[in-house]
C-alpha cells in the first residue's frame, strides 16, 4: 500500500523543486526531483532529517561574551532541543580559534559543535 504523497522542497540547491515523496513496503519514490541530490535529499528528510545547528556560547574574558558556533554537520532532527540545552552549559575561556571544537562528539552522535570565529 502506497502512502499519501508528502510535499518537500528540495533546499540542496537555489532551485527549489517541488518534490512528492510516496512510500510503499520499504521503497520510497521521489517525483519531480530535477536531480540525485533531490532524491537524496527526499530520502533522508522522510528516514533521517536532520539540519545544520547554529547557536553561541559564553566566553570568559573575552572581547564579546557569546562566541556564535555551529555543528560539523547536518545534525538529526529530532535531538537539536537536546543539543541546545547541552551548548547552554558551555562556558569557555578567551582565547578561543576558529573551528575549535566547542563539544565534542555531542550526544554520541560523531558530530561536534565548533567555534565559528576567534575571540580574543
Ligand atoms: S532536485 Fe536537484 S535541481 Fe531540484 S532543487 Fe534539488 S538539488 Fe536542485
Amino acid at each position: 500500500m502506497t502512502s499519501e504523497p508528502i510535499p518537500i522542497i528540495c533546499v540542496a540547491c537555489p532551485k527549489g523543486c517541488r518534490l512528492e515523496v510516496l512510500r510503499s513496503e520499504g521503497d520510497i519514490l521521489v517525483n519531480h526531483a530535477g536531480c540525485k541530490r533531490g532524491q537524496e535529499y527526499a530520502r533522508g528528510e522522510v528516514t533521517d532529517p536532520r539540519r545544520m545547528v547554529a547557536s553561541t556560547v559564553k566566553v570568559l574574558n573575552a572581547i564579546h561574551p557569546l562566541l556564535p558556533v555551529y555543528t560539523s554537520a547536518p545534525f538529526p532532527k529530532g535531538r537539536i532541543r537536546e543539543l541546545l540545552a547541552e551548548i547552554r552549559k558551555v562556558e569557555l575561556k578567551a582565547p578561543v580559534k576558529i573551528n575549535q571544537v566547542v563539544i565534542e562528539n555531542a550526544l554520541g552522535t560523531g558530530i561536534d559543535v565548533v567555534a565559528s570565529r576567534d575571540l580574543e
